[in-house]
């Protein structure tokens, strides 16, 4: 047993599971799996070589490896209502990668959403190989908050990018899809709809489906789908070979079987009613939360959220940078990620405002009603941030209010 072979991680892992059961979990790309997704991705899986694809490996003994990563395969097919899967990638991040790969020669040209207006660094950003390796564009949002369609295409009309990518980690609008395809198309570019902070949502109907418009979905799959740290890339038949083949051997080697078994047990759970149902609470509860913040007098970029998460501007609301209120609000057992706000005039690493989910908390069952006192705790540490004992005070009231929702895979 691992408590006898290492002391050490096991007591990390000890209290890394009571953090998670006595705190309120906002960080809006968080998640908690199931116990079956566990088991699935603490399994001998590991142990497998599998590099190349179904029925055609480069080692030997990938009878079963071969058939999970079929199933994975056919139940995102289903689910997403998509040509071609592949299931490989590590994570978002190489997968988006792997489509800069695919479609792309170093310093071709692509196009993404701004960073700070709620893009992903993999969309292009200066730091990230999508911006040092290709020559990167982006459009960012309007004063309100909103992608101006019409900047978009002024910009790809200007610019001419060989990919576009829609989709972004702290937005909290609805996607015109089919806008992007009518872009896309004026350009000849290609489509690339990343959906990782959605996924979740689209296969529950909660969220438009890019499946009809873009040309390739990346996502990945432990965000609002609640499977194990992995990614996934769909797209048309005619983009199958140039993406299997930039994710392997383009820039992987052999995939990590446990997590495409994961995948698959997580792709089963999201095909219930029960998981509907889950999602349609999670956008239920970020309309609430972000409804009782504006009461408070917070500032919510945008007015509010039509999807799981909001982006409050802390300097505006309370006179407080992102950096300020999230290390406060952890002291009380509330995480979530500081973030930057459209057109931030501060720096990523101590920016204007705090990004804040509900797909955790709505995995352990929240409801509206709770989400009036987790408005309530989080407004009352901002509002006594000097106040050290108050805090502890609400930190204390914090743990009791979690205890009546189990996390699920945990207790
Ligand atoms: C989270 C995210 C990714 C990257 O996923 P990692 O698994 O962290 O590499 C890519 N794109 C978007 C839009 C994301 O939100």
């Amino acid at each position: 047993m691992l408590q006898d072979i290492d002391n050490q991680i096991y007591n990390l892992i000890q209290k890394e599971s009571k953090r998670q059961i006595e705190g309120i979990e906002l960080i809006a790309s968080e998640n908690y799996v199931s116990k079956a997704v566990l088991e699935a991705m603490g399994s001998i899986l590991t142990n497998k070589y599998s590099e190349g694809y179904s029925g055609k490996r480069y080692y030997r003994g990938n009878e079963y490896i071969d058939q999970i990563e079929d199933i994975a395969i056919e139940r995102a097919k289903e689910l997403f209502k998509v040509d071609h899967v592949n299931v490989q990638p590590y994570s978002g991040s190489p997968a988006n990668f792997a489509v800069h790969l695919a479609f792309l020669n170093p310093g071709d040209k692509t196009m993404g959403m701004a960073l700070d207006a709620g893009g992903h660094l993999t969309h292009g950003f200066k730091v990230s190989v999508s911006g040092k390796y290709f020559d990167s564009v982006s459009y960012g949002v309007d004063e309100n908050g909103y992608i101006n369609y019409d900047e978009v295409r002024k910009l790809a009309l200007d610019h001419k990018p060989k990919l576009i990518w829609a989709g972004f980690s702290a937005y909290s609008r609805i996607i015109d899809w089919k806008e992007f395809r009518k872009i896309a198309d004026e350009v000849n570019a290609i489509l690339v709809a990343d959906i990782a902070h959605v996924a979740g949502l689209i296969v529950a109907g909660e969220y438009p489906s890019p499946v009809p418009y873009a040309d390739i979905v990346t996502t990945t799959t432990h965000k609002t789908l609640r499977g194990p740290r992995g990614a996934m890339i769909m797209c048309r038949k005619p983009y199958a070979e140039a993406i299997d083949k930039a994710v392997f051997p383009g820039s992987q080697g052999g995939p990590h079987n446990h997590t495409t078994a994961a995948i698959a047990v997580a792709l089963k759970e999201a095909g219930t009613e029960e998981f509907k149902q889950y999602s349609k609470q999670v956008v239920l509860n970020a309309k609430k939360l972000s409804e009782e913040l504006i009461k408070k007098g917070y500032y919510i970029v945008s007015g509010g959220t039509d999807n799981h998460l909001m982006l409050v501007d802390t300097i505006k609301s309370v006179k407080l940078s992102g950096k300020e209120v999230s290390n406060a609000l952890e002291k009380a057992n509330i995480t979530l990620n500081k973030n930057t706000v459209p057109n931030d005039s501060r720096k990523p690493w101590d920016p204007s405002g705090v990004r804040i989910g509900t797909p955790a908390i709505t995995s352990r069952g929240m409801k509206e009603s709770d989400m009036e006192k987790i408005a309530y705790f989080i407004n009352t540490v901002l509002e006594n941030i000097e106040n050290n004992s108050l805090i502890e005070k609400i930190k204390g009231e914090v743990k009791d209010f979690t205890k009546r929702f189990p996390v699920p895979g945990i207790n």
